[in-house]
């Protein structure tokens, strides 16, 4: 069908123009999450009606970025999610973790393998359709110009002003809003009040509420926020990962231990997959290694 092939064209080439002007490839893939897919120009009556449910699956996927074909980031990437799983993707920096959430969100298509949403393969729907159903909360939330109300109703356009307080306060952000004299009506970015690091989560956090997404991605922070600010980001997440699939980039592993599966991505494909306690039984096991260090980190503090 064409509206791949149309449609995939200007994404990497927008892909790459942001990054030269910012120089910072974590906050592209949420500047990507800022644009717009206004129009599904498909008329394709192969292209599925049916809404995703959240099943995602990857097949033998592999995938070298445009510019630097020569390097294989995923050489061989398969495993399954059912819907309304909670499954995490964990490996040493530089694997291709981000990268894999890129490919779900189809800002790029796999040279080889397939990607499956509800067991069909991506061609088989509009992009508009997998962008509609699935919703990305990066490491470091980067808010357009504008207010409060305008960056969480990005989420879902014709929002009433009733759906985004509802959201705000799912999300744990209604009281620290409701602390500006302009409450959801503040200024945000350049020009307007500087939010923190866990303000702007929850921002992010209750726009991804507002879509109601059946599949989530969770790029987990690495820098770390004060204690009590991480409490509440990490109870606005639990609100938003009830009832859906959702995959989560995880840097620290406490908060996966309940996960369905642990896949452990390392130099491009998937070396271990399995609970946390099947996981940490594995003699030599790179998660075993990883939840190690972690521990002992933990201990050593
Ligand atoms: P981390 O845990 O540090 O966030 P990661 O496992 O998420 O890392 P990716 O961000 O997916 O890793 O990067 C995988 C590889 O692809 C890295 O070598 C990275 O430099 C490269 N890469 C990432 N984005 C691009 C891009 N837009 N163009 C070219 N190469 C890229």
């Amino acid at each position: 069908s064409m509206f791949v092939a149309g449609s995939m064209g200007s994404f990497p080439e927008l892909y790459a123009n942001i990054q030269k002007a910012l120089g910072a490839s974590e906050r592209v893939l949420e500047i990507l999450d800022e644009v717009p897919e206004k129009v599904d120009t498909t008329a394709d009556s192969k292209i599925i009606k049916q809404p995703i449910t959240g099943a995602i699956s990857f097949k033998h996927v592999a995938f070298s970025y445009p510019t630097r074909p020569d390097i294989k980031t995923l050489k061989d990437i398969s495993f399954e999610a059912h819907a309304g799983d909670k499954i995490a993707i964990v490996g040493p920096s530089g694997t291709g973790k981000s990268t894999l959430a890129s490919l779900i969100l189809q800002f790029y298509k796999p040279d080889a393998g397939l990607i499956c949403y509800d067991q069909k393969p991506a061609s088989d729907y509009s992009l508009s359709d997998i962008r509609n159903q699935v919703a990305i909360v990066p490491q470091d939330v980067l808010l357009f110009g504008g207010t409060i109300r305008e960056n969480i109703a990005y989420g879902k356009l014709d929002a009433e002003a009733e759906e985004i307080i509802e959201a705000a306060k799912r999300a744990n952000a209604h009281s620290y809003i409701m602390q500006f004299p302009e409450g959801y009506d503040t200024l945000v970015g350049e020009r307007g009040v500087k939010l923190s690091g866990g303000q702007r989560q929850r921002i992010a956090i209750a726009r991804a509420l507002l879509k109601d997404p059946a599949i989530l991605i969770l790029d987990e922070a690495t820098s770390s926020l004060d204690s009590e600010s991480e409490r509440q980001v990490q109870l606005a997440l639990e609100e938003l990962m009830k009832n859906r699939t959702s995959i989560i980039i995880a840097h620290r592993l406490s908060t996966i231990y309940d996960a369905d599966k642990i896949i452990v991505v390392n130099e491009g494909v998937v070396s271990e997959s399995g609970t946390h306690n099947e996981l940490v039984q594995l003699e030599n096991g790179l998660y075993k290694h990883l939840y190690q260090l972690q521990s002992n980190a933990k201990v050593d503090a």
